[in-house]
C-alpha cells in the first residue's frame, strides 16, 4: 500500500484523544467520558430495569464499567437490517487497593494493592501514582455509589537502588508481586482506618457511611503529544481507551438512514479474560441487541434474522514493530506506526478475523481513504487475544479484529502514532456507516 497523507485534521483528533484518556483513570471514569461525551451529542441514557424507548433516536446504557450505545431506526434491524457492532474495552492492566489496605512497615504507612491484568509490572516504578474509581456508600439508610478522582502524587513504588542490587542490570529486575508493589503513600506509623478515612474526606461523607470500593491506581501525568515531529503520542491506556474513543467518536458521527443499526460496546473486564456480569463474555451485548429489536417492534425470530444480517469489529491495540527487538515480529508481517489501522489475523482465531470479514473492512478503508497494514505474530510466539473471539462465539456475528499500532503495550506508558487516531476513528466511521 503507498503511503497516503495523514489526515488534515490528525493533530487535533490526537488532541481530542489524549483528552479523553486523560478524564478517564479508571473503566467507571472511561464509562463516564464517553456517556458525557455521548449526551452532548444528542444520546439520551436507558436503564436496563426500564422499558425502552419504541422511537427511533440515540441511546446508551451503563452497567458497571462497561456502556453500549446506538443510533438510528430500531424498526430497521428489527425488519432485517441488522447492526454494525464495534466492540473495544474500558480496562487497563493496573494497580488495586486491597479491602483492608492499611499497612506498612519500617517507618513507612503503605497501601495493600493487588494487580489488575497482564501489567508491566516494572512500568509502575518510581511514578507519581493518583487514586480513581467508584466507592459505595451509605447514604440514609441507601447504598449509592460515587466516583472517586485524585490527580495528586498520592503514591509511589519506588524502586530499590542500585548500590542495594548490584546485579541488577546484568542479571535483570525481578519483582515479586506481593512483596515489591506495595506503593507508599506517606511516613511514621501504620494509622488503621486511614484510607477509609481519605475516601470520606474525598467524598464528603462521615467515615463510618464507606461501605466498600473499587480504587486503583494511575500514571497522573498527562498524556502528550511527542517525538521529534510530534508524529508519536505517549500516554497511559492507549490500550485500549483510543479505541473507545474513536468508537465513541465515530457513532457520534453518525446520521441514523433506516440502514443497519450502529452500535458500540465497551466492555470492562477484558484484561483478566472477559468472564464478569458487564464483560464480554456477560449477556450485556445479545440481550441489548435484542431488546433494541423488540422496541423496534420485532420478536426472537426477527432478533435472530437482525443477529444473521450483522457484522462486528472488535477494536483493540495491535503490536508495532519494536526497533529494538525486530526479531521477536513476524518479518514478513513488520508494523509500522501513522500507516493506518492494523488487521489482526491468527489461524487458531485468537483474533475473530476470517477471509471474509478482513475483506469487507479492507474495502471499507480503502473507500474511506484509509491505509490498512496486516499483522501475524510469529509462530513461535504466543499470540494474544482480544473480545472479538469471544463475543463472535456468543452471537455468531462474522468479526474482524483491528486495531491501532502501539508500542509497549500494557505499559504504564504506551506509545503510538499521533496520525493513526484520526485514520482508526475515519475507518470505524466507514465500517457503521457505509457509503450507499
Ligand atoms: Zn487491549
Amino acid at each position: 500500500m503507498a503511503d497516503r497523507e495523514a489526515p488534515g485534521d490528525a493533530a487535533a483528533r490526537a488532541r481530542d484523544l489524549l483528552a479523553f484518556v486523560d478524564a478517564a483513570p479508571s473503566p467507571f471514569h472511561a464509562v463516564a467520558e464517553a456517556a458525557r461525551r455521548l449526551r452532548s451529542r444528542g444520546f439520551v441514557p436507558v436503564l436496563e430495569t426500564e422499558s425502552w424507548p419504541t422511537l427511533p433516536g440515540r441511546y446508551f446504557l451503563v452497567r458497571g464499567g462497561s456502556l453500549v450505545a446506538w443510533s438510528g431506526d430500531a424498526g430497521a434491524a428489527a425488519g432485517g437490517m441488522g447492526f454494525r457492532v464495534i466492540g473495544a474495552h474500558t480496562d487497563s492492566p493496573n494497580l488495586r487497593v486491597k479491602p483492608q489496605p492499611d499497612t506498612g512497615r519500617a517507618g513507612w504507612r503503605q497501601l495493600g494493592v493487588e494487580i489488575y491484568g497482564g501489567a508491566l509490572l516494572n512500568s509502575w516504578l518510581d511514578r507519581d501514582l493518583g487514586l480513581s474509581g467508584r466507592v459505595t456508600v451509605v447514604d440514609q439508610g441507601r447504598l449509592d455509589t460515587r466516583l472517586l478522582c485524585d490527580d495528586r502524587a498520592l503514591l509511589r513504588v519506588p524502586q530499590l537502588a542500585i548500590h542495594l542490587d548490584r546485579e541488577i542490570n546484568q542479571t535483570g529486575l525481578k519483582l515479586n508481586p506481593q512483596l515489591h508493589l506495595t506503593p507508599t503513600w506517606g511516613t511514621g506509623p501504620v494509622r488503621h482506618g486511614e484510607f477509609v478515612d481519605y475516601l470520606a474526606g474525598q467524598l464528603k461523607v462521615d467515615p463510618a457511611a464507606v461501605v466498600a470500593w473499587d480504587v486503583m491506581a494511575h500514571d497522573v501525568t498527562p498524556g502528550t503529544l511527542a517525538g521529534r515531529d510530534d508524529d508519536l503520542i505517549s500516554s497511559a491506556r492507549l490500550d485500549n481507551q483510543l479505541s473507545c474513543w474513536a468508537a465513541v467518536e465515530a457513532l457520534a458521527t453518525v446520521e441514523p438512514d433506516g440502514g443497519p443499526v450502529p452500535v458500540i460496546v465497551l466492555f470492562d473486564h477484558e484484561e483478566i479474560g472477559s468472564t464478569s456480569a458487564s464483560g464480554a463474555d456477560s449477556d450485556l451485548l445479545a440481550s441489548t441487541l435484542e431488546r433494541i429489536v423488540m422496541a423496534g417492534g420485532g420478536d426472537r425470530d426477527a432478533f435472530l434474522r437482525a443477529v444473521a444480517a450483522s457484522r462486528c469489529v472488535s477494536a483493540d491495540g495491535a503490536h508495532a514493530t519494536h526497533p529494538n527487538y525486530v526479531d521477536r515480529h513476524e518479518p514478513d508481517h513488520l508494523i509500522a506506526l501513522n500507516r493506518g489501522p492494523v488487521i489482526k489475523h491468527n489461524a487458531n482465531v485468537r483474533y475473530a478475523t476470517d477471509a471474509v470479514t478482513a475483506a469487507w473492512f479492507e474495502a471499507g478503508c480503502r473507500d474511506a481513504g484509509v491505509p490498512v497494514q496486516h499483522f501475524v505474530s510469529r509462530d513461535d510466539v504466543a499470540c494474544g487475544s482480544t473480545i472479538g473471539p469471544i463475543t463472535a462465539g456468543r452471537l455468531g456475528i462474522p468479526t474482524v479484529d483491528v486495531g491501532v499500532a502501539q508500542l509497549a503495550m500494557h505499559s504504564i506508558r504506551e506509545l503510538c502514532g499521533s496520525a493513526d487516531p484520526a485514520w482508526f476513528e475515519r475507518a470505524l466511521a466507514a465500517f457503521v456507516a457505509p457509503a450507499a
